[in-house]
């Protein structure tokens, strides 16, 4: 049985982390089902977990399974983008791998999940078309954290694949759209170091 409402800030934050138990979260699967709303909020929440958490150990130097998350999202994300911001300048100096790495972006359960990728290196997308409307071609548009396009795109069924060069370290959405840009699907894309 669906939960019937919009999930609330700390019940994301709660199902983002993992502190539901099976019986907990299940309502809240079902609703993710039907709700693009809350599968956005869910999915930009996980990567802002995600990278955080990256952000968190780096700091620290540890290799501790999970951290202690005594801040709130909010402050924990300026954290991240400040760590992003020093992992472009390292990029700047670093040997570039520039071997070919694929994203597979999968739809699970309904809900669209993300790909983690390697900064500077060129990149296939692979979006996964499983139970979409039939259309002659997809646009693929990507942006970064904030809206802002960084590349558009075109896949079909029969070659769903994107090559895309030049990502920076930072959060991107891949929003898989029909060829009149009705959004269909939306991805998270995570490019660190
Ligand atoms: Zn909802």
């Amino acid at each position: 049985m669906s939960v019937g409402r919009h999930m609330e800030e700390d019940e994301v934050e709660k199902f983002c982390m993992r502190q539901m138990s099976d019986q907990e979260s299940a309502p809240f699967e079902e609703h993710l089902l039907t709700c693009e709303d809350c599968r956005n909020r869910v999915l930009e929440t996980d990567l802002h977990v995600s990278a955080m958490y990256h952000a968190a150990t780096q700091v620290r130097g540890a290799s501790q399974e999970r951290p202690m998350w005594s801040w709130t999202l909010g402050a924990a994300s300026s954290v991240a983008v400040a760590s992003a911001v020093m992992a472009g300048a390292f990029l700047v100096r670093a040997p570039r791998n520039l071997e070919l790495q694929e994203a597979h972006l999968y739809a699970m359960r309904g809900a669209a999940m993300g790909a983690k990728v390697t900064a500077q290196r060129p990149l296939l997308l692979i979006p996964d078309l499983t139970g979409l409307p039939a259309f002659p071609s997809y646009r693929l548009p990507v942006v970064d954290a904030v809206g802002k396009p960084l590349f558009t795109g075109e896949v079909t069924a029969a070659d769903p694949t994107k090559k895309v060069t030049g990502v920076t370290t930072g959060i991107y959405f891949v929003r898989l759209s029909s060829p009149a840009g009705e959004l269909l699907r939306e991805y998270g894309l995570e490019a660190g170091r």
